[in-house]
């Protein structure tokens, strides 16, 4: 098995160093890109296991490099650690919605951010067949039968509300914008915003009280709500 390849984004020097070093050490191998449009160029070129990317960068910004990364088929899947400073928490909200896997806010301690790449490498890893079955809240997805039941009674769904609801539950607690929603339950066929609320209300009935999971997410979307003491 060869060395993960980890491209750094990062445009201030000291600290790219300090994460190649650390890096090297625990046995990746790191790449660095030190303006923005060189980043996406690396992660489009050497299509690397990981991607830390910091958020203000010169020529184009980190979340910018997150979308054209997740908009295209050979870089979507490649888990992408971002860095932010304090002030920018409402870039954080932003930066999962358009992808990141995963963030830091700096300072960060560099034994914190070597945790958070192993998890999400090891995530990545991780064969894709177990997530067949989504499994929360009573309610059960079979994404190769295609079936989905609530407290082991079979649910009657449409195509499209299987996709939003699989899609949501995928990531528990993600707030998805309608746009999210239409991209990866809709496909590309051109739909109203209000469309997805007629198959999110649609999905809730058809769901009964578990539909309740599904909450509306004021001024962005929806998002499927997990709590451990239903579970
Ligand atoms: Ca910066």
């Amino acid at each position: 098995m060869g060395k993960s390849k980890i491209l750094i984004v990062e445009d201030e020097a000291s600290l790219a160093e300090v994460l190649t070093y650390n890096l090297q050490r625990e046995g990746y191998e790191p790449v660095v890109a030190r303006e923005g449009r060189e980043g996406l160029r690396k992660a489009q070129t050497h299509l690397p296991d990981l991607v830390i990317l910091d958020l203000m960068l010169p020529g184009i910004d980190g979340l910018e490099i997150c979308r054209q990364l997740r908009a295209s088929h050979r870089t979507a899947k490649i888990p992408i650690l971002m860095l932010t400073a304090k002030a920018e928490e409402t870039d954080q909200v932003i930066g999962f919605a358009v992808g990141a896997d995963d963030y830091v806010t700096k300072p960060f301690s560099v034994k914190v951010l070597l945790q958070r790449v192993k998890v999400l490498l090891r995530r990545a890893s991780e064969p894709e067949a177990d997530s067949d079955v989504i499994e929360s809240a009573g309610i059960r997805i079979d994404k190769r039968g295609h079936e989905v039941s609530v407290e082991r009674e079979a649910l009657s769904l449409t195509p499209t509300e299987f996709r939003l609801l699989e899609t949501l539950m995928k990531q528990p607690g993600r707030a998805f914008t309608r746009h999210d929603l239409m991209d990866s339950a809709v496909g590309d066929i051109i739909v109203l915003e209000r469309t997805i609320d007629v198959h999110i209300k649609s999905l809730r009935r058809k769901l009964g009280d578990a539909g309740q999971r599904i909450e509306t997410v004021r001024g962005v979307g929806y998002r499927f709500r997990t709590d451990k003491a239903s579970e």
